[in-house]
């Protein structure tokens, strides 16, 4: 090999590398850079899904929780900057309000309830034994008389003012009892006198308990002024100030209520009904939640810096609201254990069960977890407590990323190796095309180089001939010899062409006529076995007799025949045996002509048929040819429907068999193909 060769190469396989790698390399490249960054692209986006949902459960857990909070605020302060009470019906600004209270600037209590006077010993040891012998004499319902005394007595030995009053009470009502009304009116008017705003030690305030009593009486008598009575008592009742540990205002109301029976507008006795349990109910709240009111406010903080705003403060029992205004300080306690239970179900509910996330609520002292997606802090009614939104099942999340991940590389890859691939058979297709292109530029030169020797050989010998050159009758005979073999020989390759072209065109028909395979044959041979080629070969020809009719075309089975034969010699050496058998095969006729030549390598076998192959090897190639010897052959027998087999052994000889069809009809036919 040259180093022109050599360096023709080297560029060649350059052109290849860099034509690789454009059309898979860099498409692969982009492909990949696009895909991952689509990958990142969809993850991203994913996550961004997640967190907007986050978003918006902690969006829906403020609207839900914090929102009531924050209107209840701004009313408290719109009733006051309206002159109004906010203590009133507290429970319609919040539904969590436990309790509403009203202090002035000692911190006293003013409203709706004020300080009670607890009695300063227990009720058990205050009864002297002369009280409890006058109550006990009462319940066993002794002569009225002497109750009456043992009630005086009690009043003069008891050392307790509330314990006197209720003494007298009860002695007046007994005076009634025992048909005395002066006596009884004159005791009431002393207990009212004397003790008026006293309460009793069950906490009935003395002035009440009278006014009540008074009402009964007079009900009896005259129940219309009797019922307005009860019913001035019960409104002033409801607009006093409760006293705190003692709910006397609120039993004598009810009592009230009941004795006004049908005497009253059955609506507003409802109503009234209502508004005595609400305030009961805050009476009882109250008592429960001053305790924790006085020790926040006792605990130091300051709550009078933010005048006018309200302050959140949290206790065991209630979310307190302070707010100061003017030189009072109003006190809302929310029921915090039950605030905390809500916030904790709206944390959970926000976010509906299929949704990705899941909201909680945690405590100051609580570990937030680490993946919080959307978080919110209670501040300023709930210190330390905040909403979390977390993944409800961050492995499934996570899990889902990476198959969505996996699905995208492996689209990519796909992708990338169909790029491969294609590239490749691009790049084969290329090479066959090239490869055909070769072909047919080695076949026109082979014509060109075929047509032109036996044209050179003919013009010389018959100028030699002409001119006298050729001395001796051998010399002649030898000259025109080779005139008839070379003319033979072009006008079998010219019959070769243009059948080919005619095949190629698709204008080749053949005239199909049933008939005895084997005198074809035998007069092809016949044509040929004189010719220049076959003249001096040995050639052993076996046509079995009896062989079944066959469709065919005449002329085209005689070029099969002749091309197989001069192949044979062609391929083989002068001195080599050239064999002709016809026989009777499966249904059919079969001619094998074999001859002892090179052979065929088996790699070449698959492509003789092919139109303008030529054996690659070297004893091929210094033979005349141009390859379409075989292609016109097979093209022939296959319109026969017949086939083609080929035994070959390199060195050793091959045998080409065509079988043909045995005509099972009659008719005659003609075939186009
Ligand atoms: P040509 O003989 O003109 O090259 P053919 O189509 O007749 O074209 O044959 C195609 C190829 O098949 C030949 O080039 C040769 O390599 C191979 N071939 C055909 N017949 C024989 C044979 N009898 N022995 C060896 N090789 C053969």
């Amino acid at each position: 090999m040259t180093a022109m060769e050599d360096a023709l190469r080297l560029k060649k396989s350059l052109r290849i590398i860099l034509l690789g790698s454009v059309m898979i390399f860099l498409p692969s490249m982009l492909l990949a850079y696009f895909g991952i960054s689509s990958i990142q692209g969809e993850e991203l986006a994913v996550f961004k899904d997640v967190k907007n949902q986050a978003d918006g459960a902690a969006n829906a857990f403020r609207n839900q929780f914090e929102r009531p909070l924050a209107s209840f605020e701004s009313s408290v302060t719109h009733r006051l900057a309206a002159g109004r009470s906010p203590l009133e019906a507290p429970q319609e600004l919040h539904p969590g309000v436990l309790v509403a209270l009203k202090l002035d600037a000692g911190l006293q209590l003013v409203a709706p309830f004020r300080a009670g006077s607890p009695l300063s010993e227990p009720v058990d040891f205050l009864f002297d034994p002369s009280v409890r012998r006058a109550l006990a004499a009462d319940r066993r319902l002794e002569a009225d008389q002497v109750v009456s005394q043992l009630y005086a007595h009690a009043e003069d030995a008891s050392r307790s003012a509330q314990v006197k009053a209720r003494m007298r009470f009860d002695r007046a009502r007994l005076a009634a009892r025992a048909g005395r009304p002066n006596a009884s009116a004159m005791l009431m008017a002393g207990v009212i006198r004397d003790f008026g705003d006293l309460r009793d030690p069950w906490g009935f305030r003395m002035e009440d308990l009278v006014e009540l009593y008074r009402a009964e009486g007079l009900m009896e008598r005259n129940p219309l002024d009797g019922a307005q009575l009860l019913r001035t008592l019960v409104d002033r009742l409801m607009d006093r100030r409760w006293a705190i540990g003692m709910g006397g205002e609120g039993a004598v109301a009810r009592r009230a209520l009941s004795l006004l029976g049908p005497f009253a507008d059955s609506e507003w006795v409802a109503a009234t009904r209502e508004r005595i349990d609400v305030r009961m109910g805050l009476l009882y709240w109250a008592e429960e939640l001053l305790p924790e009111l006085d020790a926040l406010l006792a605990g130091g903080r300051n709550f009078s810096v933010d005048k006018g705003k309200m302050r959140w403060v949290e206790g065991e029992r209630g979310l307190w609201a302070l707010n100061w205004w003017g030189d009072d300080l109003y006190a809302f306690a929310l029921d915090r254990t039950q605030l905390i239970a809500d916030a904790r179900r709206l944390a959970e509910e926000v976010s509906p069960v299929s949704s990705p996330v899941v909201g909680m609520l945690f405590a100051a002292d609580e570990d937030v977890p680490t993946d919080v997606l959307s978080r919110r802090s209670l501040v300023p009614w709930m210190l330390g407590w905040s909403m979390a939104v977390v993944p409800r099942d961050a492995q499934a999340l996570k899990d889902d990323l990476q198959s969505r991940r996996d699905r995208r590389i492996g689209i990519i890859i796909l992708a990338i190796s169909l790029i491969g691939l294609g590239a490749l058979s691009t790049g084969r297709l290329v090479r066959t095309e090239l490869d055909a292109a070769r072909v047919k530029t080695d076949f026109a030169a082979n014509v060109s180089h075929e047509l032109r020797s036996p044209i050179t050989q003919i013009r010389l010998k018959a100028e030699s001939l002409m001119l006298g050159l050729s001395d001796t009758p051998e010399e002649q005979a030898r000259d025109y010899r080779i005139i008839v073999r070379e003319s033979e020989r072009l006008s079998r390759l010219v019959d070769n062409v243009l059948d080919y072209s005619a095949i190629e065109r698709g204008a080749k028909t053949y005239a199909m006529l049933v008939g005895d395979l084997g005198e074809t044959v035998a007069s092809a041979i016949e044509t040929v076995e004189g010719s220049a080629e076959l003249v001096d070969r040995d050639l052993y020809i076996s046509i079995k007799p009896d062989l079944p009719a066959v469709a065919h075309d005449n002329d085209a089975i005689a070029q099969c025949v002749i091309n197989l034969l001069s192949n044979a010699a062609k391929y083989s050496e002068p001195e080599d045996p050239i064999r002709l058998v016809m026989r009777r095969q499966d249904d059919g006729v079969v001619v094998a002509v074999t001859d002892e030549g090179i052979g065929i390598p088996q790699t070449d076998v698959e492509q003789i048929f092919e139109p303008f192959f030529r054996g690659s090897d070297a004893s091929v190639r210094r033979r005349k040819g141009t390859g379409i010897g075989l292609a016109i052959t097979f093209y022939i027998v296959s319109a026969h429907n017949g086939t083609v087999d080929v035994v070959s052994k390199p060195g050793e000889g091959s045998t080409f068999s065509l079988w043909f069809p045995a005509m099972t009809g009659d008719s005659t036919q003609r075939q186009g193909a």
